[in-house]
């Protein structure tokens, strides 16, 4: 190992973010110790076993799109490639649920956007011109919200800007930053088909993101402390000197660093002082388990659904899981009910003809993300701090995208490279 390498980092969280830092530090001989407070890892992202549907399920449905290229190395660098799922081409099936109307948006290839004026590729009820608010949104100011860009009503405001807004931004498009549209658009819709091919866990997100992750890391010989909760940071006036890691301190030499990759309302506890944005609305996920397996090309089956409760529908073998982002007023509404008023919906979207409703699950994520406001934005701190050995990764921090797995992991890799940069190492 280079001399001017930090001989050890200590990471605080296995949420993605945490794990995209390590599989870099581990990747250019580093060596790291990732503290997790659960007793497994993937935090916003995790799987596990449900009694009541007796299989396997998502905390919440991850949709990624193949434009996602920290996510693709990611996975790459952990041997996952081939663990994620989606249809061949880039298409979005939609569903109104008060008119049962179908459309498919259906991106084509190249960057200039011809398929636009292919009005079966396109929104029903809109034409081409309309979709030049996607140049307002890329020119968005910092305090500009995604309404202000594109308006509030309409055929494109309701099948499109409203939808994509929610799931991007989990946020009403009234109060959601367009700021952090526009490097999804950007990144993703603007490049054509190939960057925006819909994505998913293949199997469970432990099994695509998390699970390889821990396995490559502690082959390679990174220490996981699991059920570990880290209390409280111990500093100098430029560096973290130790850990307080469940009351046990862990000394932190002049030669270490430290890349907190907790939740923005932990890094506040942890480092005091530190502005970060606040959380924003719920994301409930509804999984129901049907009696049989849905077919669909590409194993998963993705449809978007206006005008119901339900707003996306994933279906994936014998589970449909529903989306319902930006979600506060379901904050108390009884799980019964939920399930209840979605089914229609899943039915609907997957063309079921049972209308029995099938064994089902709510999962409420109260601080699902952090609030996606101009305002919150405005908070959200940079990698290196004022203390020369201590960096934040989180899809909280600056990355300039949402909070989404692709920000998680870039939060990640950003942080890894900051600490690999021989100034990092050497200010003591
Ligand atoms: C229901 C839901 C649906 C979502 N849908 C999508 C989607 O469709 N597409 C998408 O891209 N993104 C989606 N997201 C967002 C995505 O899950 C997150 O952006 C991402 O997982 C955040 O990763 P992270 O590592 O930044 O944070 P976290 O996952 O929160 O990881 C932080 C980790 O730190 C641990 N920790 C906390 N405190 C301590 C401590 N004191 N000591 C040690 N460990 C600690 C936590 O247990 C956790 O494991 C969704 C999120 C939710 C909740």
């Amino acid at each position: 190992m280079s001399p001017r390498l930090p001989s050890h980092v200590h990471i605080i969280g296995a949420g993605l973010a945490g794990l995209a830092a390590a599989v870099r530090l581990m990747a250019a001989g580093v060596s790291v110790t990732v503290y997790e407070s659960a007793p497994r890892a993937g935090g916003r992202c995790r799987s596990y076993h449900d009694p009541v549907l007796d299989c396997v399920i998502d905390n919440g449905n991850h949709l990624m799109l193949s434009g996602n290229h920290a996510i693709m190395a990611y996975v790459k660098a952990i041997g996952a490639e081939d663990r994620l799922a989606g249809p061949r081409d880039a298409a979005f099936p939609f569903v109104d649920a008060a008119s049962g109307a179908r459309w498919s948006l259906r991106p084509g290839n190249g960057v200039i956007p011809w398929w636009l004026f292919d009005p079966a590729r396109r929104v029903p009820g809109t034409t081409a011109w309309q979709y030049l608010s996607v140049a307002r949104v890329m020119r968005a100011g910092i305090g500009d919200t995604m309404a202000a860009c594109v308006g509030a009503s309409g055929a494109l405001y309701r099948n499109f800007w409203e939808p994509l807004t929610v799931a991007v931004l989990n946020t009403a498009p009234s109060e959601a930053a367009a700021g952090l549209m526009g490097p999804v658009l950007r990144e993703t819709f603007l490049k054509g088909a190939a960057a925006c091919r819909p994505l998913v866990a293949r199997e469970s997100l432990a099994a695509t993101l998390v699970d390889p992750a821990v396995t490559t890391l502690t082959r390679a010989g990174a220490r996981f402390r699991f059920g570990t909760r880290i209390r409280a940071l111990t500093l100098s006036d430029t560096r973290v000197t130790a850990l307080d890691a469940d009351g046990v301190s862990v000394p932190v030499s002049d030669s270490d660093s430290v890349i907190m990759a907790a939740p923005a309302w932990i890094g506040e506890t942890l480092l005091p002082g530190l502005a970060a944005p606040p959380p924003g609305e719920p994301i409930v996920n509804v999984h129901y388990r049907l009696p049989s397996p849905v077919t669909a090309p590409g194993d998963v089956r993705l449809v978007g659904v206006v005008g119901g409760m339900a707003q996306w529908v994933f279906a994936r073998g014998d589970i449909a899981s529903v989306t319902i982002s930006a979600a506060s007023d379901l904050a108390d509404t009884p799980a019964e009910e939920i399930i209840a008023r979605c089914w229609s919906d899943v039915a609907l979207a997957l063309e079921l003809s049972d209308s029995t409703v099938p064994p089902a699950r709510v999962v409420k994520e109260k601080r699902a993300t952090f609030a996606q406001t101009p305002a919150a934005a405005k908070l959200r701190p940079g990698c290196r701090t004022r203390f020369a050995n201590l960096l934040l990764a989180g899809d909280w921090t600056d990355t300039r995208l949402p909070a989404t797995i692709e920000g998680a992991v870039r939060s990640g890799f950003t942080a890894a490279d900051e600490v690999l940069k021989p100034s990092a190492a050497k200010a003591a």
